[in-house]
């Protein structure tokens, strides 16, 4: 199924059949990323009344209560609410058009990083070649180990960041959504200063609004980018749950644009 879209001025073919996934998957019981937190996902079946939420236990069907974290437990989608005293919801003015998004393989810097950095290696902002028409950027980072998928971040190596100027780079040429598979876009500590999201959302430091055009920004963190798909443009839609909050699970789904 080939769509013919007009992106850039000129004419180009997406693949609408191509579909793929940047979502980790996420199991109860410990198959998925853990970030600031020790406890895994868990769940359990619904009780009430007289009804069970588990067939395998007597119940008519399967009813179960879950106890996840999106910031902490695998993909999810944040607005500069994550920053704001109001705590806007991440759907407040979220774009549910295709987004044109590059998808960026890069290597870090560990010789780069200092305490400013919590001495993660540093992602520089010449790795970023950002086409005109791309207004979303989707970073792979290398190694791309599986184990991304389940890593508890606890026990890990500092994970990469983007300098300050990377982020820069990015609003500069008009990057609404930023993507990335490590847990944060700020080190796990940086002293609260989260200056990494406040960057990408223009926000002053004693000040906990976005900049007015970038009121509609987000972040996903903790994707995964299987080998499988190449650097190069492709059309994005975000998959944002529909459960409000500061940050949402998310299955980002990317069609490649040939
Ligand atoms: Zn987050």
């Amino acid at each position: 199924m080939i769509a013919s879209i007009e992106l850039g001025g000129r004419e180009r073919l997406v693949d609408l059949a191509n579909g793929a996934s940047l979502a980790i998957p996420q199991t109860a019981g410990g198959s998925h990323p853990k970030f600031f937190v020790a406890e895994d996902i868990a769940t359990e079946p619904l009780q009430s009344g007289g009804f069970t939420g588990r067939v395998a236990g007597g119940g008519s069907c399967n009813v179960e209560r879950v106890h996840t974290i999106p910031h902490c437990h695998g993909t999810h989608t944040e607005g500069p609410g994550h920053l704001m005293q109001e705590a806007v919801p991440v759907q407040h003015q979220l774009d549910l058009a295709m987004i044109p998004a590059i998808v960026i393989s890069v290597f870090s810097d560990q010789d780069g990083s200092d305490h400013e950095d919590g001495y993660c290696p540093v992602i520089a902002a010449g790795s970023l070649e950002i086409p005109g028409e791309a207004r979303a950027v989707i970073i792979r980072t290398l190694p791309n180990d599986a184990d991304k998928c389940r890593r508890n971040y606890a026990h890990a190596a500092p994970y990469p960041v983007l300098s300050l100027e990377a982020m820069d780079r990015l609003v500069a040429a008009d990057i609404q959504h930023l993507l990335i598979d490590t847990p944060s876009v700020d080190p796990a500590d940086d002293g609260g200063r989260l200056a990494r999201h406040r960057r990408f959302w223009s926000m002053q430091a004693d000040d906990s609004r976005p900049a007015t055009e970038r009121a509609g920004c987000t972040i996903t963190e903790m994707i995964f980018v299987p080998d499988s798909i190449a650097d190069g443009l492709y059309l994005i839609s975000l998959g944002v749950s529909a459960l409000h909050s500061d940050a949402a699970a998310s299955a980002p789904v990317v069609y490649p644009i040939s």
